[in-house]
Protein backbone atom coordinates (compact mmCIF):
# COMPACT_ATOMS: atom_id res chain seq x y z
CA UNK A 1 0.00 0.00 0.00
CA UNK A 2 1.02 3.14 -0.76
CA UNK A 3 0.77 5.66 2.05
CA UNK A 4 1.02 8.83 -0.49
CA UNK A 5 3.26 10.70 2.04
CA UNK A 6 6.03 11.49 -0.24
CA UNK A 7 7.04 15.19 -0.11
CA UNK A 8 3.91 15.76 2.70
CA UNK A 9 5.25 18.02 5.82
CA UNK A 10 4.79 16.38 9.10
CA UNK A 11 5.61 18.02 12.69
CA UNK A 12 5.78 15.92 15.55
CA UNK A 13 6.10 17.15 18.79
CA UNK A 14 8.00 15.48 21.53
CA UNK A 15 9.99 12.93 19.29
CA UNK A 16 13.74 13.29 20.93
CA UNK A 17 13.24 9.68 21.85
CA UNK A 18 10.37 7.10 22.50
CA UNK A 19 6.92 7.14 20.22
CA UNK A 20 7.32 10.62 18.75
CA UNK A 21 10.79 9.87 17.66
CA UNK A 22 9.56 6.36 16.16
CA UNK A 23 7.35 8.03 14.78
CA UNK A 24 8.78 10.70 13.03
CA UNK A 25 11.38 7.93 11.77
CA UNK A 26 8.28 6.27 10.14
CA UNK A 27 7.16 9.42 8.53
CA UNK A 28 10.86 10.21 6.78
CA UNK A 29 10.90 6.78 5.59
CA UNK A 30 7.71 7.17 3.85
CA UNK A 31 9.26 10.05 2.52
CA UNK A 32 7.81 13.32 4.11
CA UNK A 33 9.36 15.79 5.00
CA UNK A 34 9.60 16.06 8.92
CA UNK A 35 10.42 18.42 11.82
CA UNK A 36 10.42 17.19 15.20
CA UNK A 37 10.66 19.28 18.32
CA UNK A 38 11.88 18.42 22.08
CA UNK A 39 13.58 20.67 24.77
CA UNK A 40 17.39 19.23 24.91
CA UNK A 41 19.70 18.59 22.64
CA UNK A 42 19.03 14.63 22.16
CA UNK A 43 16.60 16.19 19.61
CA UNK A 44 19.20 17.48 16.76
CA UNK A 45 20.70 14.21 17.35
CA UNK A 46 17.55 12.15 16.83
CA UNK A 47 17.08 14.28 13.71
CA UNK A 48 20.34 13.45 12.05
CA UNK A 49 20.53 9.91 13.01
CA UNK A 50 16.54 9.67 11.39
CA UNK A 51 17.89 11.86 8.59
CA UNK A 52 20.71 9.47 7.72
CA UNK A 53 18.75 6.24 7.64
CA UNK A 54 15.98 7.17 5.71
CA UNK A 55 17.75 10.27 3.58
CA UNK A 56 14.67 12.37 4.03
CA UNK A 57 14.89 16.14 4.93
CA UNK A 58 14.32 16.22 9.12
CA UNK A 59 14.69 19.26 11.08
CA UNK A 60 15.18 19.90 15.17
CA UNK A 61 13.21 22.47 16.93
CA UNK A 62 13.94 22.77 20.52
CA UNK A 63 10.80 23.71 22.01
CA UNK A 64 9.21 22.99 25.38
CA UNK A 65 5.16 22.33 24.46
CA UNK A 66 4.40 24.19 27.61
CA UNK A 67 5.40 27.48 26.09
CA UNK A 68 2.64 28.96 23.56
CA UNK A 69 5.93 30.73 22.44
CA UNK A 70 7.34 27.98 21.52
CA UNK A 71 5.04 26.69 19.84
CA UNK A 72 4.01 29.59 18.08
CA UNK A 73 8.14 29.39 16.57
CA UNK A 74 8.13 25.69 16.18
CA UNK A 75 4.98 26.21 13.36
CA UNK A 76 6.50 29.25 11.83
CA UNK A 77 9.86 27.59 11.46
CA UNK A 78 8.44 24.74 9.72
CA UNK A 79 6.27 26.93 7.52
CA UNK A 80 9.60 28.81 6.67
CA UNK A 81 11.74 25.84 5.80
CA UNK A 82 9.08 23.52 4.38
CA UNK A 83 6.49 26.10 3.06
CA UNK A 84 3.40 24.35 4.58
CA UNK A 85 2.14 21.81 7.55
CA UNK A 86 0.38 18.79 6.04
CA UNK A 87 0.48 17.02 8.88
CA UNK A 88 0.60 17.85 12.99
CA UNK A 89 0.98 15.44 15.76
CA UNK A 90 0.51 16.33 19.00
CA UNK A 91 2.64 14.74 22.00
CA UNK A 92 4.43 15.47 25.12
CA UNK A 93 6.06 14.02 27.80
CA UNK A 94 4.43 11.64 30.27
CA UNK A 95 2.93 13.25 33.92
CA UNK A 96 4.34 12.32 37.00
CA UNK A 97 2.82 8.75 38.10
CA UNK A 98 1.03 8.81 41.63
CA UNK A 99 -2.57 8.45 43.06
CA UNK A 100 -4.95 10.96 43.61
CA UNK A 101 -3.94 11.68 47.49
CA UNK A 102 -0.08 11.99 46.61
CA UNK A 103 -0.39 14.59 44.16
CA UNK A 104 -0.78 18.42 45.01
CA UNK A 105 -2.93 21.02 42.96
CA UNK A 106 0.05 22.62 41.61
CA UNK A 107 1.22 19.22 39.92
CA UNK A 108 -2.20 18.93 38.35
CA UNK A 109 -1.79 22.25 37.03
CA UNK A 110 1.80 21.80 35.58
CA UNK A 111 -0.02 18.22 34.17
CA UNK A 112 -2.65 19.81 32.29
CA UNK A 113 -0.51 22.57 30.99
CA UNK A 114 2.26 19.57 29.42
CA UNK A 115 -0.32 17.52 28.12
CA UNK A 116 -4.06 19.03 27.52
CA UNK A 117 -3.22 23.10 26.46
CA UNK A 118 0.08 22.17 24.67
CA UNK A 119 -2.63 20.21 22.64
CA UNK A 120 -4.86 22.90 21.90
CA UNK A 121 -2.38 25.45 21.81
CA UNK A 122 -0.59 23.01 19.23
CA UNK A 123 -3.86 23.12 17.07
CA UNK A 124 -4.13 26.59 17.50
CA UNK A 125 -1.17 27.83 15.46
CA UNK A 126 -1.26 24.58 13.47
CA UNK A 127 -4.51 25.40 11.99
CA UNK A 128 -4.17 28.15 9.54
CA UNK A 129 -1.52 26.19 7.72
CA UNK A 130 -3.65 22.59 7.99
CA UNK A 131 -6.09 24.26 5.95
CA UNK A 132 -3.97 25.39 3.17
CA UNK A 133 -3.02 21.79 2.82
CA UNK A 134 -4.65 19.09 -0.09
CA UNK A 135 -4.47 16.19 2.74
CA UNK A 136 -4.16 17.77 6.37
CA UNK A 137 -4.51 15.86 9.33
CA UNK A 138 -4.16 15.92 13.39
CA UNK A 139 -3.45 13.10 15.31
CA UNK A 140 -3.13 13.77 19.24
CA UNK A 141 -1.44 10.58 21.09
CA UNK A 142 -2.94 10.29 23.99
CA UNK A 143 -3.39 6.63 26.19
CA UNK A 144 -5.35 3.99 26.76
CA UNK A 145 -5.54 4.99 30.67
CA UNK A 146 -8.40 7.29 28.55
CA UNK A 147 -10.67 4.00 28.46
CA UNK A 148 -9.48 1.84 31.12
CA UNK A 149 -7.55 3.82 34.40
CA UNK A 150 -3.88 3.10 34.77
CA UNK A 151 -3.25 2.45 38.56
CA UNK A 152 -1.19 5.11 40.33
CA UNK A 153 -1.51 7.51 37.34
CA UNK A 154 -4.52 9.87 38.52
CA UNK A 155 -2.93 12.48 36.22
CA UNK A 156 -2.68 10.45 33.12
CA UNK A 157 -5.96 9.06 33.76
CA UNK A 158 -7.88 12.12 33.92
CA UNK A 159 -6.58 14.92 31.98
CA UNK A 160 -5.98 13.21 28.72
CA UNK A 161 -9.79 12.37 28.62
CA UNK A 162 -9.78 16.40 27.91
CA UNK A 163 -7.28 15.39 24.49
CA UNK A 164 -9.84 13.03 23.38
CA UNK A 165 -12.76 15.49 23.72
CA UNK A 166 -10.67 18.13 21.92
CA UNK A 167 -9.83 15.12 19.17
CA UNK A 168 -13.59 14.24 18.91
CA UNK A 169 -14.70 18.03 18.52
CA UNK A 170 -12.13 18.82 16.45
CA UNK A 171 -12.81 15.84 14.02
CA UNK A 172 -16.74 17.25 13.90
CA UNK A 173 -15.62 21.32 13.24
CA UNK A 174 -12.88 20.68 10.75
CA UNK A 175 -14.69 17.58 8.50
CA UNK A 176 -15.56 20.78 6.11
CA UNK A 177 -12.25 21.65 6.09
CA UNK A 178 -10.95 18.22 5.08
CA UNK A 179 -8.79 18.06 8.17
CA UNK A 180 -9.21 14.68 9.84
CA UNK A 181 -8.28 14.70 13.41
CA UNK A 182 -7.56 11.14 15.16
CA UNK A 183 -6.09 10.00 18.47
CA UNK A 184 -3.85 7.02 18.78
CA UNK A 185 -3.88 5.32 22.74
CA UNK A 186 -0.70 3.61 23.25
CA UNK A 187 -0.61 0.75 25.77
CA UNK A 188 2.80 -0.59 27.65
CA UNK A 189 5.03 0.69 24.76
CA UNK A 190 8.85 0.02 25.73
CA UNK A 191 10.33 3.53 26.22
CA UNK A 192 11.95 5.47 28.84
CA UNK A 193 8.76 7.08 30.09
CA UNK A 194 7.86 3.11 30.75
CA UNK A 195 11.18 2.90 32.69
CA UNK A 196 10.15 5.51 34.78
CA UNK A 197 7.10 4.07 35.53
CA UNK A 198 8.63 1.07 36.13
CA UNK A 199 10.90 2.45 38.52
CA UNK A 200 7.89 4.34 40.42
CA UNK A 201 6.26 0.83 40.85
CA UNK A 202 9.54 -0.75 41.97
CA UNK A 203 9.84 2.04 44.62
CA UNK A 204 6.14 1.29 46.05
CA UNK A 205 6.18 -2.44 45.91
CA UNK A 206 9.63 -3.32 46.45
CA UNK A 207 9.38 -5.97 43.71
CA UNK A 208 12.38 -6.52 41.13
CA UNK A 209 12.32 -4.62 37.77
CA UNK A 210 11.69 -8.32 36.20
CA UNK A 211 8.62 -8.68 38.61
CA UNK A 212 7.42 -5.89 37.45
CA UNK A 213 8.05 -6.02 34.09
CA UNK A 214 5.95 -9.83 34.34
CA UNK A 215 3.22 -8.32 35.92
CA UNK A 216 2.42 -5.65 32.81
CA UNK A 217 3.34 -8.56 30.30
CA UNK A 218 0.85 -10.65 31.95
CA UNK A 219 -1.98 -7.76 31.52
CA UNK A 220 -1.40 -7.95 27.96
CA UNK A 221 -3.55 -10.63 25.89
CA UNK A 222 -0.28 -10.77 23.94
CA UNK A 223 1.71 -11.40 26.61
CA UNK A 224 4.39 -8.60 26.08
CA UNK A 225 4.79 -4.46 25.66
CA UNK A 226 4.95 -3.05 22.18
CA UNK A 227 7.99 -1.41 20.38
CA UNK A 228 7.68 1.91 19.41
CA UNK A 229 7.83 0.82 15.88
CA UNK A 230 4.83 -1.05 16.44
CA UNK A 231 2.71 2.10 17.31
CA UNK A 232 4.68 4.61 14.86
CA UNK A 233 2.73 2.17 11.81
CA UNK A 234 -0.61 3.25 13.26
CA UNK A 235 0.15 6.42 13.68
CA UNK A 236 1.87 7.15 10.66
CA UNK A 237 -1.02 5.11 8.61
CA UNK A 238 -3.70 7.27 10.54
CA UNK A 239 -2.20 10.37 9.36
CA UNK A 240 -1.65 9.38 5.50
CA UNK A 241 -3.91 9.77 2.92
CA UNK A 242 -4.46 6.35 2.74
CA UNK A 243 -6.52 6.35 5.91
CA UNK A 244 -8.92 9.47 4.05
CA UNK A 245 -11.87 8.07 5.13
CA UNK A 246 -10.85 7.86 9.00
CA UNK A 247 -11.81 10.75 11.21
CA UNK A 248 -12.48 10.92 14.38
CA UNK A 249 -11.54 7.57 15.64
CA UNK A 250 -9.67 6.94 19.27
CA UNK A 251 -7.50 3.42 18.34
CA UNK A 252 -5.76 1.85 21.14
CA UNK A 253 -2.73 0.23 19.93
CA UNK A 254 -2.00 -1.47 23.47
CA UNK A 255 -1.98 -5.52 22.24
CA UNK A 256 -5.53 -6.13 23.58
CA UNK A 257 -5.31 -4.13 27.28
CA UNK A 258 -8.31 -2.31 27.48
CA UNK A 259 -10.75 -5.13 27.77
CA UNK A 260 -13.77 -3.23 27.58
CA UNK A 261 -15.89 -4.09 23.90
CA UNK A 262 -15.97 -0.18 22.59
P1 LIG B 1 9.53 9.24 26.44
O1 LIG B 1 10.27 8.12 25.82
O2 LIG B 1 9.80 9.59 27.85
O3 LIG B 1 9.74 10.53 25.51
C1 LIG B 1 9.18 11.76 25.89
C2 LIG B 1 9.54 12.83 24.86
O4 LIG B 1 8.85 14.01 25.23
C3 LIG B 1 11.02 13.19 24.81
O5 LIG B 1 11.38 13.44 23.49
C4 LIG B 1 11.10 14.48 25.64
O6 LIG B 1 12.21 15.27 25.23
C5 LIG B 1 9.76 15.10 25.25
N1 LIG B 1 9.23 16.09 26.19
C6 LIG B 1 8.97 15.90 27.51
N2 LIG B 1 8.49 17.04 28.03
C7 LIG B 1 8.44 17.95 27.03
C8 LIG B 1 8.06 19.32 26.95
N3 LIG B 1 7.61 20.00 28.02
N4 LIG B 1 8.16 19.96 25.75
C9 LIG B 1 8.61 19.29 24.67
N5 LIG B 1 8.98 18.00 24.67
C10 LIG B 1 8.90 17.35 25.85
O7 LIG B 1 7.94 8.99 26.40
P2 LIG B 1 7.08 8.08 25.41
O8 LIG B 1 6.96 6.71 25.97
O9 LIG B 1 7.55 8.26 24.02
O10 LIG B 1 5.63 8.73 25.61
C11 LIG B 1 5.13 9.78 24.82
C12 LIG B 1 3.76 10.15 25.37
O11 LIG B 1 2.89 9.01 25.30
C13 LIG B 1 3.81 10.54 26.86
O12 LIG B 1 2.86 11.53 27.12
C14 LIG B 1 3.44 9.24 27.55
O13 LIG B 1 2.93 9.43 28.85
C15 LIG B 1 2.39 8.70 26.58
N6 LIG B 1 2.18 7.26 26.73
C16 LIG B 1 3.23 6.41 26.61
C17 LIG B 1 3.00 5.06 26.78
C18 LIG B 1 4.13 4.05 26.70
O14 LIG B 1 3.91 2.90 27.06
N7 LIG B 1 5.31 4.42 26.23
C19 LIG B 1 1.71 4.58 27.04
C20 LIG B 1 0.67 5.49 27.13
C21 LIG B 1 0.91 6.84 26.96
P3 LIG B 1 12.83 16.43 26.18
O15 LIG B 1 12.87 15.88 27.56
O16 LIG B 1 14.18 16.70 25.59
O17 LIG B 1 11.93 17.62 26.03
Amino acid sequence: MDLQLRGKVALVTAASKGLGKATAWQFAHEGAKVVISARSELVEKAAAEIASETGAEVLAVRADVTQPSDIERVINTTVERFGGLDILVTNAGGPPSGTFDETDLATWETAINLNLLSAVSLVKYALPHLRQSTAPAILTITSTSTKQPVKNLVLSNSIRLGVIGLTKTLSQELGKDQIRVNSTLPGWTYTGRVEELINARMAKTGQTKDAEVANINAAVPLGRMGRPEEFANVAVFLCSPAASFVNGVMLQVDGGLNAGTF
